[in-house]
């Protein structure tokens, strides 16, 4: 009767403090904002433990927004000569309500109503959370709008970086299963790529609030070294892969470009996958010097912008080219893997990142299942038998999956293989989730 009680007090305690947050945000002409969170007491209705520590965070955010208010307030009247003792009680107690209903969901006694999913629910309140924090960045400092909605209803942009947050929170607990993670990757990497086009297309035919400047450029991933060579400007693209690198490494070519996701598609069409010879490095590394240095003399030659156009759809074309015939025929993605010269790029700088995957040699049995799963051709014999992949390693975590025994897994400084796993699902769900929200031409 006490655990019943004091649950439905937390309830109405987290009710009460989101509707007050709600009223804070109608005042200030927030909308959305307002309606999310007049609403966001309901979803306490899933039982989900995910469910219940993303509302426990928001409070103790939504305390913060508070204090904020109130300092503020109390700023105003301090400047026209006006008492604000009355107010900072007011506000005090707001504060106090709003943070201990916080308190009160993390009770064991209230915590046990909500068990569903414990195990992943911390990854995915995570997830929820830096999803949410990266995108409110995006659209409270960003002018004009980089989330699609808020382009065509003002507030519209609070309802996608809450959606997109819940998507992550999602998406991070199923990918958990690494048996499941194969497939779910490939479909929701498939579905930011046909969503990134899908815009630009919605962009050059029905409307231009559909692309993220309008100044067009050709979506050919060699551009993210060559544009900038080229024009002598333009580093937004390669700062975002720098970034990307340090904090994901190479999984970038796995789980955030869009035209990767066609490559990991044309592959997945041969059951089996196939090896790629020895000089395929060797050709790698002749194609992203031949990248740079037709860049670099494109540019000293004077030659128009049209021209040099021409000549990078073509490279784009024949890469297509390459996924449809050599990517489908060995079930190994040879676009990937050894035309594209960011894969190369991503491959050596991603390095700068911590995050590795390992093969457990003292336990592994050498069956050899994992290799198996690798379409990145970085997971051979000789690998699994050093016990750590070839510089084509991804991260996709494949792999991962495939051995039953739990001896590949991702390694990050002195973590666990579970907790590194998390931390990097965590980290890469979040940035899908970033790029679904804005990635566009
Ligand atoms: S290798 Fe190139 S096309 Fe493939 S995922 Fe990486 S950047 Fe994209
Ligand atoms: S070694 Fe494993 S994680 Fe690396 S690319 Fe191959 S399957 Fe993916």
């Amino acid at each position: 009767m006490f655990v019943m009680k004091t649950t439905i007090f937390s309830v109405i305690a987290t009710a009460l403090s989101c509707l007050l947050l709600g009223a804070h945000f109608l005042r200030d002409g927030a909308l959305v904002a307002a309606f999310l969170c007049a609403v966001a007491p309901i979803a306490l209705i899933s039982r989900r433990r995910a469910v219940l520590l993303i509302l426990q965070i928001g409070l103790l955010a939504g305390a913060l927004v508070w204090a904020h208010t109130g300092a503020e307030l109390v700023e105003v009247r301090r400047m026209l000569g006006q008492p604000f003792g009355r107010l900072v009680a007011i506000i005090g107690g707001v504060i106090a309500w709003t943070a201990g209903s916080s308190a009160l969901l993390s009770l064991p006694r209230v915590k046990v109503r909500w068990s569903r999913d414990a195990k992943t629910a911390a990854r995915s309140a995570w997830a929820f959370w830096l999803t949410f924090a990266s995108l409110a960045a995006l659209q409270v400092a960003i002018s004009p709008p980089m989330l699609l909605p808020e382009r065509f209803l003002s507030g519209a942009g609070w309802a996608a970086v809450a959606g997109l947050s819940a998507y992550a929170a999602w998406l991070v607990a199923a990918m958990s299963d690494p048996g499941r993670q194969p497939r779910l990757r490939l479909f929701v990497w498939g579905l930011f790529s046909a969503v990134f086009f899908g815009q630009l297309l919605l962009g050059l035919l029905v409307d231009g609030r559909f692309l993220m400047t309008g100044e067009l450029h050709l979506p050919v991933p060699a551009l993210i070294v060559a544009g900038p060579i080229y024009r002598g400007e333009g580093l937004f693209m390669p700062i975002l892969l720098g970034v990307t690198l340090l904090l994901v490494g190479p999984a970038w070519c796995s789980h955030l470009c869009y035209i990767g996701a066609w490559d990991a598609v044309a592959a997945s069409k041969r059951k089996t996958v196939g090896r790629l010879p020895r000089r395929a490095s060797w050709v790698r590394v002749g194609i992203l010097a031949a990248a740079v240095i037709t860049a670099a003399v494109l540019s000293v030659a004077g030659v128009p912008g049209s021209a040099a156009a021409v000549i990078a759809a073509a490279f784009g074309l024949v890469g297509v080219a390459v996924m449809l015939t050599w990517s489908r025929r060995r079930g190994t993605m040879v676009h990937c893997t050894v035309y594209c010269p960011i894969g190369l790029v991503a491959n050596v700088f991603g390095k700068l990142s911590p995050f590795r995957i390992r093969v457990d040699t003292q336990s592994c049995t050498r069956c050899l299942a994992c290799t198996k799963a690798c379409r990145y051709d970085a997971l051979r014999a000789e690998h699994v038998q050093e016990g750590l992949p070839g510089l084509t390693c991804t991260l996709c975590g494949d792999c991962v999956g495939a051995c039953k025994r739990s001896d590949i897994s991702y390694r990050l400084l002195g973590l666990s293989p579970p907790r590194a796993r998390t931390t990097f699902l965590v980290l890469i769900v979040s940035l899908h989730a970033l790029f679904l929200g804005v990635a566009r031409l």
